[in-house]
């Protein structure tokens, strides 16, 4: 049986139609952000996305906002009803962030801090979580993850989202690689719903709308996609924000695709 994560209304993996969460890469303000979550529900996504807490390659680069961009998330989610996604970097930022957040993101570069994985079991454990694959992560890393979630008391609410690989290969032209292999191998041998991020496996925003066509009919239950209203003035990985209309498209595509492989 397949495991549903509940989120609200929202019911994620297996439901009648993919979950689609969206919204920056940064949360930069309060009035950009309100636009943007307009904007993402408009074009019909469920679930808002968007950090507080960047965890960024050079310390001189745009560090998130931290509580007041919770705040922010949570001022949009008023208004536009859209349930909240937000990545923990760390034990200290747990409780605050649960004051905020409908789901906790575990990043990429976190997915094996087995400190970190330990802390979220214990004192977020009824709080929904996406486990990120890292960047280099096996299949059996993956799934030793997971289980530290479990094995420390998480009740079990938990997606798991693969996000692009590093290889050697794709250099020149695209960020990662979309590994759609373990999507496909997850959606038997895991019940957790499966989600796939685009955006970090092509960082190129040309790219998104084929990538998640082809994630959806590989057996995806959702897509997280970084999106903003002007791409170009992103906070962080701004070459790979789509705009709204193109958000719009996807939603479409990827319902048509969802139903399609279902019938
Ligand atoms: C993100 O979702 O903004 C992010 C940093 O993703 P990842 O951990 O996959 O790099
Ligand atoms: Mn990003």
């Amino acid at each position: 049986m397949r495991t549903k994560v509940k989120v609200g209304d929202l019911e994620i993996g297996g439901g009648s139609e993919p979950v689609i969460m969206a919204g920056p890469c940064s949360v930069a303000g309060e009035t950009e952000m309100l636009e943007i979550a307009v904007a993402a529900k408009v074009a019909g996504a469920n679930i808002l996305r968007g950090g507080a807490y960047k965890p960024r390659t050079r310390p001189e680069s745009f560090q998130g906002l931290g509580e007041d961009g919770l705040k922010c998330l949570a001022d949009a989610r008023q208004v536009t009803g859209l349930p909240i996604i937000s990545e923990v970097t760390a034990e200290k930022y747990i409780d605050t962030m649960k004051e905020y957040v409908d789901i906790l993101q575990i990043g990429s570069r976190n997915m094996q801090n087995y400190e970190l994985l330990k802390s979220i079991g214990k004192y977020a454990s009824n709080v929904p979580v996406m486990l990120k694959r890292g960047m280099t992560a096996t299949k059996e890393e993956l799934m030793g993850a997971l289980d530290y979630l479990i094995h420390h008391g998480h009740n079990d609410q938990i997606m798991i989202c693969e996000r692009g690989v590093r290889t050697s290969v794709n250099q020149g032209y695209s960020r990662n690689v979309l590994d759609l292999n373990i999507v496909s191998d997850l959606k038997k041998s895991v019940s957790y719903p499966i989600i796939v991020d685009p955006s970090h496996a092509a960082g190129r925003a040309d790219m998104i709308t084929d990538l998640s066509r082809a994630a959806i009919a590989a057996g995806a239950d959702g897509l997280i996609i970084e999106m903003h209203t002007k791409p170009a003035k992103a906070l962080s990985d701004a070459a790979q924000h789509i705009t709204p209309n193109v958000l719009e498209t996807i939603v479409r595509n990827t319902q048509d695709i969802y139903h399609a492989i279902r019938r």
